[in-house]
């Protein structure tokens, strides 16, 4: 019953205190923690072939069954719901998780990571690596304080561009195309599956523009290139970090959407409006669910804008 009325709470108060995180301090964290999680009901979806995606978590994340173990895809945000998404993992194999890949170093992606086995193989791009351990050196870094345990998953395996692999008899290519969401970012494609992870380079749950994180050297023109360098390869199913999974039809008009959109924004811009006009003439409304705290793409791409600017006037 008291789970119950906990689980109860209305996803209106869950993003209210979302939103508030920022505020709060570090001890109520613990009390989310344990809190928050219990809203969530993960479901786990197969996509053929020993592959699955786990969706119900503030963010998605996935895992892929190998030879002699399970390849993870991101940890979940809490332990707890990492605990229950590894139960889940048990029902379908006696395997342990043996390797973590993550799409990116933001908390919603990588806080679950002490529920997962120490010592297995976590890989991350450069950049996620130097911002998880960012994290592990002050615990506020990353917007939303981890368990201390997070100090003992710092990447074990970097890459730094693209790099084809076999991870557990599991053909695998890591893709960093440019800095986009954040400049960390790694999306995860399974060739023999036809199968992406993309990460927050896909959010379609946030509404239907990108979400981009300049405070980690996100950039809306890398996101674009990524988005079409996933978009080339030969991949039918697309897991975005947030919401449903996507074809390759869908993410093509989700870029399109998305590409218009930043025009629409440049002009403005050209013209002289402010940020406050360019919202108003463009119907901003703030990112859906617990990323309204997050700014716009309109807000993001106007900081683009003047800082491209001032490095122009800078040169002149
Ligand atoms: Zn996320």
């Amino acid at each position: 019953m008291r789970k119950r009325s906990i689980a109860g709470l209305s996803l209106a108060a869950v993003v209210v205190i979302l939103g508030g995180l920022s505020q709060v301090p570090a001890a109520k964290f613990l009390v989310l923690n344990t809190v928050l999680p219990l809203t969530e009901t993960l479901s786990v979806k197969p996509l053929g072939s020993d592959a699955y995606w786990v969706t119900g978590g503030i963010g998605n994340t996935g895992f892929v069954i190998g030879d002699t173990g399970v390849i993870a895809i991101d940890a979940q945000t809490f332990i707890p719901s990492a605990r229950k998404q590894l139960a889940e993992i048990a029902k379908l194999t006696t395997k342990p998780v043996k390797v973590m890949i993550l799409t990116h170093s933001d908390p919603d992606h990588i806080n679950g990571l002490p529920a997962f086995p120490r010592g297995m193989d976590i890989i991350a791009q450069d950049s996620a690596k130097t911002e998880i351990q960012a994290v592990i050196t002050d615990p506020t870094a990353n917007g939303f304080p981890p368990s201390d345990e997070i100090r003992h998953y710092l990447p074990t395996r970097t890459v730094k561009a693209s790099e084809t692999t076999v991870l557990d008899g599991v053909p695998v290519v890591l893709i960093h195309t440019a800095a986009a969401h954040t400049d960390g970012d790694l999306a995860i494609y399974f060739p023999t599956k036809k199968l992406l992870f993309a990460g927050d380079l896909l959010t379609p749950a946030i509404g239907p523009y990108p979400g981009i994180h300049l405070n980690k050297q996100g950039s809306s023109l890398g996101l674009f290139a990524s988005v079409k360098a996933i978009l080339a390869l030969d991949a039918d199913t697309y897991v975005p970090g947030h919401g449903e999974i996507l074809s390759k039809d869908e993410l093509r008009r989700r870029l399109q959407v998305a590409e218009e959109r930043r025009e629409q924004i440049k002009a403005l811009f050209d013209q002289g409006k402010s940020v406050a006009e360019a919202k108003s003439a463009l119907n901003d409304v703030p990112l859906k669910g617990a990323a309204a705290r997050f700014p716009t793409f309109i807000e993001t791409t106007y900081q683009e804008l003047l800082a491209e600017k001032a490095a122009g006037d800078a040169k002149k």
